[in-house]
């Protein structure tokens, strides 16, 4: 009779009943344990020497077998444990349904692995439901994906990469991530963000890896460009676009924005107290002309991205002409770039000459954009997968499990969809806006034809991505 539970879903190898169940409540938690024995036949024959094994005592151990709807099922098992007299060696009963080193059986740990799996609950969530402690669950998570990712190796070669480094705890210290730009997928993780990281990458996954990689994406300010020119001189390297605007902005824009409406203020100021109410008008009109273009000017990526996916629609005759003509991006950039140089030069800007010299000893990294179009943006997109990640297990403490992780979300929300298709190249972006306006304001005449967009005040059109040249 009592074998009826060995019948049922919980069914269990080599596990007999042999007492009625017992109920309990405990912390609004419906408990059932039922009692039985394991009845695994024991080799009698010792493995050390060979004598014989003798029943030494009589065991019990409980284990969580099932969870759910606040009920939670517990096995109450009886084993025996066997002695060698010969050479004192000890042999467990085998209890075939347990899982190593937790008092859990199989049917238990594979709740817990499928709610691991589905990837939407934090270990904490997962130990609530299942009335256990988050410490198990982590440890089933760290085994389970341990197996999945032996060794944390790319498993298939890469066209193009992206590095960045992000902060590994609050405390300012930093690791580095590697990332195949075009699946999204992490291919390396380690700690410190210098250049040497990038070294022991390119160790870790050798020349024939690397013979195949086109370009290696990466933020202006980062060390990583030493380990590239000094190893692979030969693989191009791409600094973010996104982040020279970013610099461009938080430099020249926003320094020369400030001199400006100081300067406007000023004025203001002095038409008031001189009650010179036509001039206060137009001083009044520009400066809210002036407030109203910070939107334009500073953007954020995604903001940038939105506008610049507007302004191609916007664009479109402009960019199949272009197109049509024939024009070799890549041999034009350098040539638009140092163009747009000489002509920040002659703006008499100090901000703005700082930028061009800075945007001199990095056109290597530059005029690449144009040639693979690739941006770091994925790696971005990685780096804030690995602030929900920490913040979801409020910080991992264990190194190994949080890049475990990463590792595994990366590959987990990865696509195959390129991510180069940005859009927009150097000589579109938003370099050009301050030039614009200050050969306004100084009456200076530009030697390439200005952009289309800026003259435009609408906001949502006149947007730095969609600058563009006519030829
Ligand atoms: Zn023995």
């Amino acid at each position: 009779m009592h074998n009826y539970y060995t019948k049922t879903l919980l069914e269990l190898p080599y596990f007999e009943t042999i007492n009625l169940p017992t109920f309990y409540e405990k912390k609004k938690i419906s408990i059932q344990e039922i009692n039985g024995k394991v009845t695994k036949e024991v080799n009698k024959i010792c493995k050390c020497c060979g004598g014989t094994l003798h029943l030494h005592s009589k065991e019990r151990v409980k284990l969580k077998h099932f969870a759910g709807c606040n009920v939670l099922i517990k096995i109450n098992v009886s084993y025996e444990r066997y002695k060698c007299y010969r050479c004192n060696n000890i042999v467990k009963q085998e209890i075939p349904f347990k899982i190593k080193n937790h008092f859990i059986t199989k049917l238990y740990a594979s709740q817990i692995k499928n709610l691991l799996i589905k990837g939407n609950m934090t270990n904490k969530a997962i130990a609530n439901v299942m009335s256990c402690n988050a410490t198990m669950v982590k440890q089933i998570d760290k085994d389970r994906l341990k197996a999945k990712y032996k060794d944390l190796k790319p498993t298939h070669y890469s066209r193009y990469i992206g590095v960045d480094e992000f902060s590994l705890h609050k405390n300012h210290v930093y690791a580095t991530v590697v990332a195949d730009l075009e699946t999204g997928e992490v291919l390396y993780l380690e700690k410190g963000n210098k250049a040497q990281q990038l070294h022991n990458f390119f160790d870790l996954v050798g020349n024939n890896f690397m013979k195949r990689v086109k370009s290696i994406s990466m933020d202006m300010n980062a060390s990583y460009s030493k380990a590239v020119l000094d190893r692979y001189p030969n693989i191009d390297i791409t600094y973010d676009k996104f982040h020279i605007i970013k610099r461009y902005n938080d430099t020249v824009i926003s320094e020369t924005r400030k001199e400006e409406q100081n300067r406007l203020i000023q004025e203001i100021e002095e038409a008031k107290n001189n009650r010179d109410k036509e001039k206060l008008k137009l001083l009044t009109n520009e400066y809210k002309l002036f407030k109203n273009s910070r939107f334009t000017l500073l953007s954020n990526r995604s903001t940038l991205e939105a506008k610049d996916k507007a302004a191609k629609e916007h664009n479109r005759y402009l960019y199949e002409t272009y197109e049509k003509k024939g024009l070799s991006i890549p041999s034009n950039e350098r040539k638009y770039s140092t163009k747009w140089i000489d002509i920040a030069r002659k703006t008499n800007i100090e901000a703005l000459d700082k930028f061009s010299n800075m945007l001199e000893r990095r056109m290597y990294g530059i005029v690449t954009i144009a040639k693979h179009n690739i941006s770091n943006g994925r790696v971005e997109g990685i780096n804030n997968l690995i602030k929900t990640i920490r913040r979801q297990a409020y910080g991992y403490r264990d190194q190994e499990y949080f890049f475990l992780k990463i590792w595994d979300a990366s590959r987990r929300y990865s696509h195959s969809k390129s991510h180069r298709k940005t859009g927009w190249t150097l000589k579109k972006a938003a370099l050009l806006a301050a030039i614009f306006y200050y050969s306004e304001r100084e009456g200076f005449e530009p030697s390439v034809p200005l952009p289309v967009q800026i003259l435009s005040r609408d906001p949502d059109s006149a947007t730095l991505a969609s600058l563009q040249f006519s030829g």
